[in-house]
C-alpha cells in the first residue's frame, strides 16, 4: 500500500474551505469580489439556529487571504457562542474586508459591500468592528436594512464601544470577585493592551474605580491622549506579559495568549475585550487553569456591543441595554463556578452552556 504524505500547504490547496483548521460546521461562506471598487470581502455565517447571523465587519490588511478566511471563520463562530451565552435570539456571523481601512475604504466600496449583505436576504446582519465606524454603517443602511450599529441620528443605538467596555468591566469585576474574594478593583494593577474605542472606555471605568492602570498601544498619539485624559501610566517596555500585574486586559487583537506568552504571564486574571484571546482554546485554556490564572471568556464579557446593536432589532431602550450588560457579571461568576465544580476550563464551561441553548432550540424547531 502506498501512503501519501500530504503537507499542510497541499492540504489547504485541496480543501481550501471545509478543510480549514477553523472551519466548524459553518453554514455558509460568501466570497465577495468587485473589481470596480476593489472590494474583496468574506462573509462567514456560522450558525442561524437561534436567529439571523449578526456580527460586525472588520477591515484589516491581512498578510494573506488564508489569514482573512481563518479570521472570519473564527470570528463568526465566536459570535454564535457570544449571542447564545448572552441569551439573545441571534445566530453567529461576521464579515472581513481585506484592505487598509485608512486608505482603501471608499464610499463606493462600502456601498458595494452593503449590496452583498443585502443579497443574503437577512441571513446575515452586519455591524461595525475594527476599521469601521458608525458612519460606515449609516452608508451601508442606504442599500440594505440588514445592518445595525447605525448612528443615533439615524435611529440606531450608536457607538457600541462604551457598552462593550462596560460589559468587560462587569466581567472583570466578577473574575476579581472569584479570584481575590472581592470585586473592588481599587489599587489593582491592571494592564490595558490596546486603548482604541473599547480600551479607552474601559480605562475610564477603571479610573473611576481607583485602579492602578498601565496602558499599551502601537499608536503613540493615542497613548499620550489617554494618559493625559485619565492620568494613567504608559507602559514603555516591549513585553508586558512578564510584568507583575493583577489583571491583564487584552483590548487590541486576538490570540495574545499563545505558546510564546502563556508561561510568561504573571497576571492572576485575564479579562478583556479582544475576540479570540486564546490562540488555542483547548490547549491555552487548560494551561491557564493549571497555572491558576482566571480567564473570563472573551465571547461572554465582550457581549455588550451585541447587546447594544440587538436593541435596534428588538426595539428595547437604554435601560434594558444596561440591565443586560450588567448581567454579564452574574453569568461570568456562574461560569467560573461551573468550571470549578466540573473541572472544566472557563472557556469550556461557557461554551457548554451556549451549546446547550442552541441544541435545545434546534430540538424545538
Ligand atoms: P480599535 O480599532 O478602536 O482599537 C484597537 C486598538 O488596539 C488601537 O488603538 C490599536 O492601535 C491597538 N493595537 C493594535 N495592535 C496592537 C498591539 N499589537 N499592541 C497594542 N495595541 C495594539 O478597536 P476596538 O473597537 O476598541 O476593539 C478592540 C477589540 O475588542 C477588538 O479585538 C474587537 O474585535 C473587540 N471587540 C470590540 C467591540 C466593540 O464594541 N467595538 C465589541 C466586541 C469585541
Amino acid at each position: 500500500m502506498v501512503t501519501e504524505v500530504v503537507n499542510a500547504n497541499d492540504l489547504q490547496k485541496v480543501a481550501p474551505v471545509f478543510g480549514q483548521l477553523s472551519f466548524d460546521n459553518h453554514e455558509q461562506i460568501v466570497f465577495c469580489n468587485d473589481k470596480d471598487t476593489g472590494l474583496k470581502a468574506i462573509i462567514g455565517i456560522h450558525n442561524t439556529v437561534l436567529g439571523p447571523a449578526l456580527g460586525g465587519t472588520r477591515m484589516w490588511q491581512y498578510n494573506s487571504e488564508w489569514d482573512a478566511l481563518n479570521d472570519v471563520l473564527r470570528l463568526s463562530r465566536g459570535m454564535t457562542y457570544k449571542s447564545a451565552i448572552t441569551g439573545l435570539n441571534l445566530g453567529g456571523g461576521k464579515a472581513v474586508i481585506i484592505g487598509d481601512s485608512k486608505t482603501q475604504k471608499t464610499p463606493e466600496l462600502m456601498l458595494r459591500f452593503g449590496e452583498f449583505v443585502h443579497s443574503l436576504g437577512g441571513r446575515y446582519i452586519t455591524a461595525e468592528d475594527v476599521g469601521m465606524a458608525t458612519s460606515d454603517m449609516d452608508l451601508v443602511r442606504t442599500v440594505t436594512p440588514f445592518v445595525t450599529g447605525i448612528s443615533e441620528e439615524k435611529g440606531g443605538a450608536g457607538n457600541p464601544s462604551p457598552i462593550t467596555a462596560y460589559g468587560v468591566f462587569m466581567g472583570m469585576k466578577a473574575a476579581a470577585k472569584y479570584k481575590f474574594g472581592s470585586d473592588d478593583l481599587e489599587n489593582k494593577v491592571i494592564y490595558v493592551q490596546g486603548i482604541g474605542n473599547v480600551g479607552e472606555a474601559l480605562v475610564e471605568n477603571l479610573t473611576n474605580e481607583g485602579a492602578n492602570i498601565y496602558i499599551s498601544d502601537i499608536n503613540r498619539e493615542r497613548l499620550e491622549m489617554v494618559r493625559d485624559k485619565y492620568n494613567v501610566t504608559i507602559y514603555e517596555g516591549d513585553n508586558l506579559y512578564g510584568e507583575d500585574m493583577d489583571i491583564y486586559a487584552p483590548c487590541a487583537l486576538g490570540a495574545t495568549v499563545n505558546d510564546d506568552t502563556i508561561y510568561q504571564l504573571k497576571a492572576e486574571v485575564i479579562a478583556g475585550a479582544a475576540n479570540n484571546q486564546l490562540a488555542n482554546e483547548l490547549k491555552h485554556g487548560a494551561i491557564l487553569q493549571e497555572r491558576g490564572i482566571v480567564y473570563a471568556p472573551d465571547f461572554l464579557i465582550n457581549a455588550g456591543g451585541i447587546i447594544n446593536v440587538y436593541a435596534e432589532l428588538e426595539n428595547y431602550g437604554r435601560q434594558e441595554i444596561i440591565r443586560k450588560t450588567e448581567n454579564i457579571y452574574n453569568t461570568t461568576l456562574e461560569i467560573l463556578n461551573k468550571a470549578t465544580d466540573n473541572n472544566l476550563t472557563s472557556h469550556q464551561a461557557a461554551f457548554e452552556i451556549a451549546q446547550a441553548r442552541i441544541d435545545q432550540r434546534k430540538k424545538e424547531q
